[in-house]
C-alpha cells in the first residue's frame, strides 16, 4: 500500500466549499484504487484566522506542511481583508519559499461544455500555459516613497534572474516535448520591455537549441490575446511571465467555458519540497454558501496532484469520471448555465468514479 500525506487548505469563501467537494471525491478514487492511501490534514489557515490572529497561517507554518507529500488548496480572499494580505500572506508565503516556480495551467473543452467561442469545439482547444511562478512581475520588490503626499512615487519592479528564466523555460520545452505536437509558444513584451524581456527571448532561443524536436515561435502578450481567440487550434503549449500568463490563463478559463472548471499545479519539479494544487479561481464572494460553485477545477486539480504523485492510473480514472459528468448539461452548475448544485456534481462524479471498470 502507498501511503501519502496531503495538507488541505481550503482558505475562504467558496475554497472552503470545493476542497470539502474535492477531498470527497479523492477518498472515493483512493477507495477505488486500492493501491494507495491518502492521509489528509486540515489546516484553517486564511482571511477568518487572520482576523482572529493577525497573520494568515502562523509562524511555523510552512515547517508544518514542509514534509507532506502535496498541499490541496482552495483560495482566499475575504471581502474585508485587502487582497494584497491574503494573497501575499498565504498563497504566495508557500509558493514563493516552496519554490514552486512552475505553474502550470491545463485547458481544454470539456465534454458537454460549449465555449463561447463560437464553432470552436473539443480538439481545437487543448492547451498547457506554463506560468513562471517564482519572479518576475510578482517579485516583491518595489515600495511607496512620500506616501500620500502629492509627489508620491510607487514602484513594483519585474525582477527576472538568468537561472529564473532558464528553468522554467526547460521546463516549458520539456512539458511541450512530452506532448503530441511538441508545439511551443514564447509569449513576451519584448518591444516595450525592452530589457527583461529581451533577456528572456535570448533565453528562449538558448533553450530551444537543447530541444531540436520541440516547434516553437515568438508572440507579444497583447497579440497573444487575440490568437487565443481568432486562432486557438494553432497554439499548444505557452511559457509567459508570472503576470501575463496570470492574464492569459484566466482569458484561456472562459474560453474553455468557465473559471470553475480550470485547474492549477504549482510545481516544484525537484521535489525538494511539496507542490501544491488548486483551482485557479478566488473566493468568489457573490455565490459563496450557495451550494452552487463549480467543483470540477478542484477535481482536476485533484487529479493533476494523483499524477504528481505517481498515481497515474487513479488521475486518469479522475479525469474520466469528470468528464462523464461534464457530458451531462442537467449536471452543469450556473456558471456553465445549468441549475446542479456543487453536492449533486460531486456526488455524480464519485458514483462515476465506483463505475469505472476500466
Ligand atoms: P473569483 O475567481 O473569485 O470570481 C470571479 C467570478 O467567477 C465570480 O463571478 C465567481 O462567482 C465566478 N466563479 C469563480 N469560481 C467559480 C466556481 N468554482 N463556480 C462558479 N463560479 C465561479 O475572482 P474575483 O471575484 O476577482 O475575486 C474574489 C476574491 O478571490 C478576491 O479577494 C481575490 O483576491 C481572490 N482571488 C484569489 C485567488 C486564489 O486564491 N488563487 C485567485 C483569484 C482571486
Ligand atoms: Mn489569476
Amino acid at each position: 500500500m502507498r501511503d501519502y500525506r496531503i495538507a488541505a487548505i481550503p482558505g475562504d469563501g467558496i475554497g472552503t466549499e470545493v476542497i470539502a467537494a474535492g477531498l470527497q471525491a479523492l477518498a472515493v478514487c483512493a477507495e477505488r484504487d486500492g493501491g494507495f492511501r491518502l492521509a489528509v490534514d486540515h489546516f484553517d489557515w486564511g482571511s477568518a484566522y487572520y482576523k482572529k490572529h493577525g497573520v494568515m497561517m502562523p509562524a511555523d507554518g510552512r515547517d508544518r506542511i514542509r514534509g507532506h507529500d502535496a498541499i490541496f488548496f482552495g483560495a482566499v480572499g475575504a471581502p474585508d481583508v485587502p487582497d494584497h494580505v491574503t494573497l501575499w500572506g498565504l498563497r504566495l508565503a508557500i509558493c514563493q519559499p516552496f519554490d514552486q516556480y512552475a505553474n502550470v495551467r491545463p485547458t481544454r473543452i470539456l465534454p458537454g461544455i460549449t465555449s463561447p467561442l463560437r464553432a470552436v469545439s473539443g480538439p481545437e482547444l487543448d492547451w498547457v500555459i506554463v506560468r513562471e511562478n517564482s519572479e518576475g512581475e510578482y517579485a516583491g520588490v518595489g515600495g511607496r516613497v512620500h506616501q500620500g503626499f502629492p509627489y508620491e512615487t510607487a514602484t513594483d519592479v519585474a525582477m527576472f534572474t538568468r537561472v529564473g528564466v532558464t528553468r522554467i523555460m526547460r521546463y516549458a520545452f520539456r512539458l511541450a516535448q512530452s506532448r503530441p505536437r511538441k508545439l511551443l509558444t514564447v509569449v513576451t513584451k519584448s518591444n516595450a520591455q525592452r530589457h527583461a524581456m529581451v533577456m528572456w527571448d535570448e533565453i528562449a532561443a538558448e533553450v530551444a537549441a537543447e530541444f531540436p524536436d520541440v516547434t516553437w515561435d515568438k508572440m507579444l502578450v497583447d497579440a497573444m490575446t487575440m490568437r487565443m481567440v481568432t486562432k486557438p487550434e494553432s497554439i499548444d503549449t505557452i511559457v509567459a511571465t508570472n503576470l501575463h500568463a496570470d492574464i492569459l490563463s484566466d482569458l484561456a478559463a472562459a474560453l474553455a467555458g468557465s473559471l470553475g472548471i480550470a485547474p492549477t499545479g504549482n510545481i516544484n519539479p525537484e521535489r525538494a519540497f511539496p507542490s501544491m494544487f488548486e483551482p485557479i479561481h478566488g473566493s468568489a464572494f457573490d455565490i459563496t454558501g450557495k451550494g452552487i460553485a463549480n467543483p470540477i477545477a478542484t477535481f482536476w486539480s485533484g487529479s493533476m496532484m494523483l499524477e504528481h504523485l505517481g498515481e497515474t492510473a487513479a488521475a486518469a480514472r479522475l479525469m474520466r469520471a469528470v468528464e462523464r459528468v461534464t457530458a451531462d448539461p442537467r449536471l452543469h452548475t450556473p456558471d456553465l448555465g445549468g441549475s446542479a448544485t456543487t453536492a449533486m456534481v460531486t456526488d455524480a462524479v464519485c458514483e462515476a468514479l465506483v463505475g469505472d471498470n476500466s
